[in-house]
């Protein structure tokens, strides 16, 4: 394609060649791109983004959040991830304790995903930044969370208790 591409070089992610990434990509060059990539940091699953919006496959996904640095994004929406346990809690197979910890860090986490309560011990970011990029995701697919997840946020409710 003969298009131009107008974006800044090197500015949105640094090693990744953009304009030779954008040339190949269907998501770059599709008419709801915008929309593709608030669903990626939203948590949901690439499969279930290919589908809706008729790409090949998942790893389209990949290569277009990889190359525009949509993982960090995604990683730092702690507060979508939170919504997605709390919705997802009558569906699969999430433990009692993650929803109860969801829905109390979900009350205490703004929009830009700080949290708010500084006497809190636990803080939900560092956790989702502790995850591995495979347990996160495990997480994206189909909402399973790290065993140790569940231990680190079940052991600092009760220490908040002890008041
Ligand atoms: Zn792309």
């Amino acid at each position: 394609m003969g298009r131009e591409i107008t974006m800044p070089r090197n500015e949105r992610s640094g090693s990744v060649n953009l304009g030779r990434h954008a040339a190949e990509c269907k998501i770059c060059a599709h008419g709801q791109r915008d929309e593709i990539e608030l669903d990626f940091i939203a948590w949901r699953s690439p499969a279930s983004i290919t589908k809706q919006y008729g790409l090949r496959n998942r790893s389209t996904v990949y290569r277009h959040a990889h190359a525009v640095g949509l993982f960090p994004k995604r990683q730092r929406n702690v507060r979508a991830a939170l919504e997605k346990i709390i919705e997802r809690a009558g569906e699969v197979d999430v433990t009692a304790p993650a929803v109860v910890a969801a829905v109390q860090a979900y009350s205490k986490i703004n929009v830009a995903g700080q949290w708010i309560d500084r006497s809190e011990h636990v803080d939900l970011n560092a956790i989702f930044e502790k995850m591995t990029a495979q347990e996160l995701e495990a997480y994206a697919q189909n909402g399973t969370l790290p065993a140790w997840f569940t231990g680190t946020v079940g052991a600092t409710a009760s220490d908040g208790q002890k008041e």
